[in-house]
């Protein structure tokens, strides 16, 4: 096995054999032998390190990080195959989990000696294979990593690990009255530092702004090792010079790993009113969805289910949802008591003159957060009406949502799938849930392939391939779509300022069609993966 990653060696397209082992220059093109590569890597620094010397990592990483944090043994990297995308899975060579910057920096500075590729991983709720290992790789984990460093109120921020549970973040603040405004659905278990490297929203984003909004300040371990400071790192003012920070955001754990962060943090809201409204139709809810917003109302948040997610959802979670109702809106408005009440007041004037059947606010504290339990715990409902589904992730103008959802609806029926929607409305943001049986031979592809013709639907109405989830692997080949080979070739050259090596998660975000016998679809099997020579699970 370890023979076999020496003479393995990396190219835009993935795994290749070599046809004699040498080492890459970075602007050397072609260098995996496909002939097309637009950055074929030098990393195949592998080649050219010996054997015996693969042996003895775990132990000079164990040197690094401790034994206890250092994981080789084939059943406990088991557990690090894959992220919230399961569909993909690839067993890496060694896990670490560093307890410090310095930690980190040392590991980084080993697996590139090694010539091993880097994958950041936080708590692996990624949904779009960003943490997916590579395969003869490390992962490089912060779930040791999960200190809240200093509250600063005075200045309105907060200095964190990045393996910080982002709702510890809301918790550890509330005592206070402030909190940390972006909240992924997936909150309670994903880290900050996942949420930096996908630039993550929530339900709450469209008044307050994603997580590039909320994070001023970050310490990152390039490529080379060396520890740095972007943004405003001393949290007290905003750096000059180039977004740095801007740079880092959503950069999907290819620029280096985030090591610490300080984020802004903000005052709860003297007051929230929370509306609950059914309608005949999606159509009748993107109405009222465009209505409110075209009003000048920005609610704190506006989401989206439509009858098949009401269905999922009131079966996992108990809330006492109509089940006979095309569609629901889940709304928060907030603000000062008086503009909340006022706010609400007018948005269900709207919502009435759209076409709603019945407007609920909640009675008390416990049902408003059932409500939200019901919202947030939709991707796991799926699970009552559907042995596997599939989360897509796109954005539309919010004025086409009702017409978009006829369309994901039309590729349901020519596939014989259901589809299911629960989504950030205000945002235009959708995660259609591709519902199928594993079991039933076809359906699985047919699902992923019903999946990106819904980001084809997005493109075509001026949209994008994700709104929140990031590119990942599993969207790689569907950026070229969005981009030209300009703007992808301008990517790449930041990339390359902070990575020239592309070390850091080397087969995620950037597509490769045409190379390699890597084409836009349903994943193909490597050679050397049907052999069973290289591992995906
Ligand atoms: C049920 C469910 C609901 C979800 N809801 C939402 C939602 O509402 N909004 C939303 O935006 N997302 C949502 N997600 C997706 C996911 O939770 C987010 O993308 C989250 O930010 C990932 O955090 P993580 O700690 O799990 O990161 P991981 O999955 O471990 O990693 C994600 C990416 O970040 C990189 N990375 C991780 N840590 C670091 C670091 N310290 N430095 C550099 N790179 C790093 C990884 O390499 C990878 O590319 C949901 C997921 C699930 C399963």
């Amino acid at each position: 096995m370890l023979d076999m990653f020496a003479r393995l060696r990396w190219c835009d397209g993935g795994l290749t054999e070599p046809s004699e082992p040498r080492n890459f220059t970075p602007s050397e093109r072609g260098a995996c032998g496909c002939g097309d590569c637009p950055g074929a890597r030098e990393w195949a620094p592998r080649s050219m390190i010996d054997v015996p010397a693969m042996t003895e990592l775990p132990a000079r990483f164990a040197a690094i990080v401790g034994a206890r944090n250092t994981f080789s043994a084939p059943s406990d990297l088991r557990t690090y195959e894959c992220d919230g995308l399961l569909g993909m899975r690839i067993r890496p060579e060694i896990v670490v989990l560093p307890g410090s910057t310095d930690e980190v920096a040392a590991c980084v500075r080993l697996a590139r000696e090694a010539g091993m590729p880097i994958v950041p991983r936080g708590a692996g709720t990624g949904l779009s294979g960003g943490a997916l290992p590579v395969a003869g790789g490390i992962i490089i984990g912060t779930s040791r990593m999960t200190r809240i460093l200093a509250i600063d109120l005075p200045n309105r921020r907060m200095r964190v690990q990045p393996g910080a549970i982002n709702l510890d973040l809301s918790r550890a603040l509330a005592p206070s009255g402030y909190y940390y405004a972006p909240d992924p659905s997936s909150q309670s278990v994903c880290t900050i530092g996942g949420n930096v490297a996908e630039n993550s929203g929530g339900a709450h984003c469209l008044k307050y702004g994603f997580t590039v909004n909320h994070v001023v300040g970050a310490r990152l371990v390039t490529s080379d090792g060396a520890i740095v400071d972007v943004g405003a790192w001393d949290g007290s003012a905003d750096a000059l010079g180039y977004d740095l920070m801007g740079v880092v955001v959503g950069s999907e754990g290819l620029l280096g790993i985030v090591t610490e962060i300080v984020v802004r943090i903000m005052r709860i809201p003297e007051a929230t009113r929370t509306i609950f409204a059914t309608f005949p139709s999606t159509d009748e809810a993107g109405a009222a969805v465009s209505a409110i917003i075209s009003s000048g109302i920005v609610p704190a948040a506006i989401e989206m289910c439509d009858a098949l997610a009401i269905e999922a959802i009131v079966a996992a979670t108990g809330v006492d949802w109509p089940l006979d109702v095309g569609a629901a809106l889940l709304m928060d408005v907030d603000g000062l008591a008086i503009e909340a009440e006022h706010t609400a007041d007018a948005a269900i004037a709207l919502m009435r003159d759209c076409g709603a059947i019945e407007i609920r606010a909640p009675r008390d504290a416990a049902e408003r957060a059932l409500m939200w339990k019901g919202r947030k715990s939709a991707f796991a409902a799926m699970g009552r009406i559907s042995p596997n589904y599939h989360v897509q992730d796109g954005v539309i103008p919010r004025k086409d949502i009702a017409a978009v959802l006829r369309e994901i609806a039309q590729l349901g029926r020519d596939a014989g799938l259901r589809i299911a929607n629960v989504f950030h409305a205000g945002d235009g943001n959708l995660h259609p849930l591709v519902l199928y049986d594993a079991a039933k031979t076809g359906e699985e592809a047919r699902a992923e392939a019903v999946a990106g013709e819904i980001l084809r639907v997005c493109l075509r109405y001026g949209g994008s391939v994700t709104g929140e989830h990031g590119v990942g692997r599993d969207k790689a080949c569907y950026l070229g779509e969005q981009f030209s080979a300009d703007d992808l070739a301008t990517m790449q050259l930041v990339r390359a300022a902070f990575d020239p090596l592309g070390i850091f998660n080397p087969d995620k975000l950037f597509p490769t069609p045409r190379l390699c016998g890597d084409v836009p679809g349903r994943y193909v099997a490597h050679p050397l993966e049907a052999r069973d020579d290289v591992g995906r699970g």
